[in-house]
């Protein structure tokens, strides 16, 4: 289905602004005629972004519903490289779209396109449209209708759908932000929740994860009931996909209730120590925690 009727499909966006909102955090304001049906189910859907290389313009992107399947069958040279964001703003009477990038270092090709992205420049954004109803398949925020407080803990590519849950979340949640960021003055780019206690760290040269696996592991002893562990089924976050997100069959929450509903995602190797200690070691329910490796260390997303 790639009519309007369509619950996603691809949209053509061109940049009208680009903004570093902290050192580490870029904003970048998409617009378009295209953009009046993005959808926007909230919370921290995920999207997918096509970027055009140095060499293939958008054209080349097969845009069918079959479209991962034409993509694959490409040869390598002739594929468009595209990585997973979270979709911040939508302002659909404006055709607008927020997507905040973590700007760092070159390191493939998404960090080549936002070093020298440029207004006009042109991206591919797959995303719901304002057609989709019930859960969104790329909503992974599905916490238990009572809980009595909320971990969120992520580095800074977790930090755009935190920012988004914090901002969607009602006054009386409660809970901790356990949050890794390059630098001290990223900490403004969360906003501020009443009912949440903050523990954002600046990363110290060479001690990747050393706050976010300190903090988190703080708040777990101080949020969560000791419990037996449980087992932990062991994943290879080389091989395998980090990603356990409990949901029902109807996609609701997997639980109607718990002390503490956990949503933890960043580097797959962090994400990984994590759940381990959450279930294996502090005994929390592993349908209140959901898991997401959001890249890995030394290996790139497609
Ligand atoms: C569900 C989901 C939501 C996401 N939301 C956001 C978002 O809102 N904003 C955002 O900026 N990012 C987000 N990310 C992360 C983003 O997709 C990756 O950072 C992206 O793949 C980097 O692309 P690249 O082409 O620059 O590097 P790749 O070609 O994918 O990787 C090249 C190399 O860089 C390493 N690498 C990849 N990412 C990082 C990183 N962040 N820091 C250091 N090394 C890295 C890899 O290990 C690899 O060795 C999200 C990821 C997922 C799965």
């Amino acid at each position: 289905m790639t009519g309007t009727d369509a619950p996603s499909r691809f949209f053509r966006a061109r940049v009208t602004a680009i903004a570093d909102v902290t050192p580490s955090f870029r904003r970048f304001t998409f617009g378009g005629d295209d953009l009046a049906d993005y959808g926007d189910p909230g919370l921290d859907q995920r999207i997918k972004i096509v970027f055009p290389t140095r060499t293939l313009g958008l054209d080349a992107m097969p845009l069918g519903d079959d479209w991962y399947t034409q993509w694959r069958a490409l040869p390598e040279e002739q594929r468009l490289p595209f990585r997973t964001y979270t979709t911040r703003y939508v302002r659909n009477h404006l055709c607008e779209v927020d997507v905040d990038m973590v700007s760092h270092d070159v390191i493939g090709p998404a960090s080549d396109w936002i070093d020298r992205a440029q207004v006009g420049d042109e991206v591919l954004i797959f995303a719901p449209t304002t057609a989709h109803s019930g859960v969104s398949f790329g909503i992974d925020f599905v916490p238990p209708a009572r809980v009595d407080s909320i971990l969120l803990a992520g580095d800074e590519t977790a930090a755009p759908a935190i920012a988004a849950i914090l901002e969607q979340l009602p006054r009386d949640a409660s809970g901790v932000v356990a949050v890794e960021l390059p630098h001290a003055d990223d900490a403004a780019y969360l906003p501020r929740h009443p009912g949440f206690e903050y523990r954002i760290g600046a990363r110290a040269d060479g001690e990747r994860h050393a706050h976010l696996v300190e903090s988190v592991t703080d708040a777990a002893a101080r949020l969560a009931p000791a419990g037996a562990g449980a087992d932990v089924e062991e994943v290879d976050v080389d091989t395998d996909i980090l990603w356990e997100v409990p949901r029902t069959a109807k996609g609701g929450a997997a639980l109607k209730s718990a002390r503490l509903y956990a949503w933890l995602a960043g580097e797959a190797g962090a994400i990984k120590a994590l759940r381990r200690h959450l279930v294996a070691e502090r005994g929390v329910d592993r349908r209140a925690v959901a898991f997401m490796g959001y890249w890995r260390l030394g290996r790139a997303e497609n």
